[in-house]
């Protein structure tokens, strides 16, 4: 059976260009810098978001680890939104590479306002574990693809670096911001210091993300990343990917979150489902409690009619990303397959 794959948009697979691109690439050992691709992507990666400096990682949870290690001392906190990756998912790197505690602020929608990260800001003394970095997660990944204001994002900034506060960018999903309010990339990371992006989620690409900032901290971060065990060597066939990526995946996300918009509107449209906000971007949850059915058996039921949909946490929520694999045509199936399985109820007989 060929699925529909909404779990994430991790599973896009190389497009055709990127799998030429990619036998075609010059490569060197990028230990050494001698990797032309991975120093082109580097370079373009830096001017796209008006930084000086790039570092290709294979993950966006290195690239995350790195970035508060650059910025930090053991013993610090980074305060970060409750539900953010980098403390939910990423296996507690702050703590055990950079030696830090998050100090986590709940905003029902994942953006943080400059008064609830004041509220928590610690300065150095005898009792509290000051404050090393701030930190803001765009788009929000567990609040639902959710793109923080650009006021807002340069009110943190601005009001950060006046208390000598850094602030790092977990942007995974950075472009699906930008598309979303219609501007470049640099705009949107111009208030941070440093950002991760992906390469590997919607722009398509098999593996890597760029962690984008001033020189000085990436040049520190390269040592880092050798420590984690990120030295790669030929790794311009993967960079050569994340070039077309950031040449032709970028501009095209749009669609993804119309598709997302679209997937919303059936879905708010079937009885006993419901969809938790409308979709900004690509990530959208919805409950199906009203079916009779918990998230994992309705996931469960998808699956055999071949529609992938991850159940999320609480009972019945499901969390669905739309992606380049995935078109308008693929959604309408999708939805069919979502109605017949809500119509069935948990026991399989219709109801
Ligand atoms: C995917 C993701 C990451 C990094 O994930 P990797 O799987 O390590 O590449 C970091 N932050 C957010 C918000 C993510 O969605």
């Amino acid at each position: 059976m060929t699925f529909i794959d909404l779990r994430s948009d991790t599973v896009t697979r190389p497009t055709a260009a990127m799998r030429r691109a990619m036998a075609d690439a010059e490569v060197g050992d990028d230990v050494y810098g001698e990797d032309p691709t991975v120093n082109l992507l580097e370079e373009r990666a830096a001017a796209i978001c008006g930084k000086e400096a790039a570092l290709f990682v294979p993950t966006g949870t290195m690239g995350n680890t790195i970035g508060i290690k650059v910025h930090t001392e053991h013993g610090q906190e980074v305060i970060c939104e409750s539900r953010a990756h980098i403390l939910n998912y990423e296996l507690s790197m702050m703590a055990w590479f950079a030696g830090c505690v998050a100090r986590a602020v709940v905003a029902e929608d994942g953006v943080l306002s400059w008064a609830s990260i004041r509220e928590q800001i610690r300065p150095l003394g005898p009792h509290a574990a000051p404050t090393g970095l701030i930190e803001v997660e765009n788009t929000h990944n567990m609040a639902g693809g959710t793109v923080y204001p650009l006021d807002t994002l340069r009110e943190i900034g601005e009001e950060s670096h006046k208390l000598g506060l850094p602030v790092h960018m977990d942007g995974a999903r950075v472009f699906n911001a930008a598309a979303a309010l219609g501007v470049p990339v640099t705009e949107v990371v111009a208030p941070v210091d440093t950002v991760m992006f992906c390469l590997s989620k919607a722009l398509g690409a098999p593996a890597g993300s760029m962690l984008v900032g001033p020189r000085r901290l990436i040049d520190k971060g390269r040592l880092y990343r050798k420590r984690l065990g990120g030295g790669m060597r030929q790794a311009g066939v993967l960079a050569a990917a994340g070039l077309i990526g950031l040449s032709e995946m970028a501009a095209r996300l749009g669609e993804d979150h119309e598709n997302a918009c679209f997937l919303a509107s059936g879905l708010a449209g079937i009885p006993g489902v419901s969809v938790e906000r409308t979709p900004a971007t690509n990530i959208l949850f919805f409950d199906v409690s009203g079916t009779g059915h918990t998230g994992a058996s309705f996931s469960a039921a998808l699956k055999e009619r071949g529609v992938l949909i991850n159940a999320a946490s609480g009972v019945a929520r499901l969390r669905l990303l739309t992606h380049f694999d995935v078109d308008r045509s693929a959604c309408e199936r999708a939805l069919g397959v979502v109605r017949e399985v809500a119509a069935m109820g948990v026991r399989g007989t219709y109801v």
